[in-house]
């Protein structure tokens, strides 16, 4: 027996420990810089990486990290991630993941109707989700263009790329959301992708355009989950979509690469989409070839929390996002960019000139930037339940009175 590959829980303990270790001042990375001959075993490996590994990375769980759609991870699913990495479950196989599949496909289940689908499966990320899914329309309604507008992920670009298809871009209202008035009128040829929480604004694309389209894809890969707390309404629409994207790893709180393509037709969308090589017992449905069970921990997670304790949690972010748009709106120096929709709030001093100086007094994680039109804009993003909104704000407001 190699006991590298036992359980040792002692040892397992201990890097548990070093968890809650506080490594706060650890500078520098310090690797060899080639591939050592002999190793130095796997606790003293451990030991040496753990001040990096936690003591450098960015915290998204702490009071002030409001930057990015990056959300912090329950427990529930670090307990869950080691037990994946410890079975390594490959779910192109029913034989190596004969429940993880069936867990895949209850979470599917559980989830797809809050958004009128009647399945579909994960993938790693949202950007997998559109391709997929924009592969799909391909086949099945012989489209030969995408069209999103300005404000759609990057993905949907690259996907039409890929796929060889025409993409046209169409520009953004006021708010950031598609302007309906600029669509041409036949999209007999066209996947039309609206988008519900643009990266950038957090605008909703009107959904009243679904089914104009031969194949009509919703990018819900931010936003997608207020379908299952009081803000479903914010989303009313989607279910007459084709296909729908979300990611799991941003407003469901999961360790990363977690996300769902949904389709309303599945069987279908699923056939033009597979393979099946000799090996295999079941055709290979999608982009993905071997993967691994991040079903489990998002299963999990809803097990634990219930369809409530997730809405309640969107619904805090969503607070947290709204205390921050009062304080914007009301402050005269500061200008909000639109009314925010899916807790993402974009705004910037009135100054220009106060732009860089602000945006370095900030605490790092705690507000990004983007572009909009060839303007410069903070960014705020409600994807840490534990976000401290009145310290952030308070900072905001330090930071203003010495500028
Ligand atoms: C984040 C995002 C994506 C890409 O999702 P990944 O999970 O990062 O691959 C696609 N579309 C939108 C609107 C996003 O916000």
């Amino acid at each position: 027996m190699d006991e590298e590959f036992a359980v040792d829980l002692d040892e397992l303990h201990q890097a548990v420990d070093l968890m809650s270790r506080d490594f706060s001042n650890t500078e520098g990375l310090y690797l060899p810089i080639e591939l050592p001959r002999f190793g130095i075993g796997s606790t003293a490996a451990l030991n040496s990486l753990a001040p990096s590994i936690l003591g450098r990375a960015a915290r998204l769980g702490e009071a002030t990290s409001f930057a990015h759609m990056d959300p912090p991870t329950p427990w529930i699913t670090w307990a869950i991630t080691l037990w994946n990495a410890s079975l390594n479950q490959n779910l192109l196989h029913p034989a190596t993941a004969p429940v993880a599949r069936q867990m895949e496909q209850r979470v599917v289940a559980w989830l797809a109707p809050f958004f009128g689908m009647n399945g579909g499966h994960m993938t790693p990320g949202s950007s997998l989700a559109n391709l997929t899914a924009l592969w799909s329309a391909r086949e099945c309604a012989g489209v030969t263009q995408v069209i999103a507008s300005d404000g759609a992920h990057l993905s949907i670009a690259k996907a039409a790329h890929i796929l060889g298809l025409k993409y046209l871009s169409v520009p953004i209202d006021a708010n950031g959301s598609l302007d309906a008035a600029q669509l041409p009128t036949d999209l007999s040829k066209s996947t039309l992708v609206l988008t519900a929480g643009a990266t950038s604004t957090g605008a909703i694309d009107p959904f009243v355009l679904a089914r104009r389209a031969a194949w009509t894809h919703v990018d819900a890969a931010w936003a997608g989950p207020l379908r299952l707390s009081k803000y479903a309404h914010l989303l009313a629409g989607i279910e007459s979509a084709d296909s729908v994207a979300v990611s799991a790893h941003k407003w469901l709180f999961q360790p990363k690469e977690s996300a769902l393509v949904l389709f309303k037709d599945t069987e279908k969308a699923h056939a033009a989409v597979s393979f099946g090589g000799a090996y295999l017992a079941t055709p290979n449905v999608g982009v993905l070839g071997s993967h691994g069970a991040s079903a489990t921990a998002l299963l999990a997670t809803l097990l634990a929390w219930g369809r409530e304790g997730v809405a309640q949690r969107i619904e805090h972010c969503m607070d947290l996002a709204r205390c921050l748009r009062d304080f914007v709106a009301t402050d005269e120096r500061l200008e909000l960019y639109a009314e925010p929709q899916t807790g993402i709030v974009v705004w910037r001093p009135k100054d220009e000139n106060l732009f860089d100086q602000v945006l370095r007094q900030l605490p790092v994680g705690s507000t990004s930037t983007t572009s909009i039109a060839g303007g410069k804009w903070f960014r705020n993003v409600a994807a840490n339940p534990n976000a401290d909104i009145d310290l952030l704000i308070g900072t905001i407001q330090g930071v203003l009175q010495c500028s």
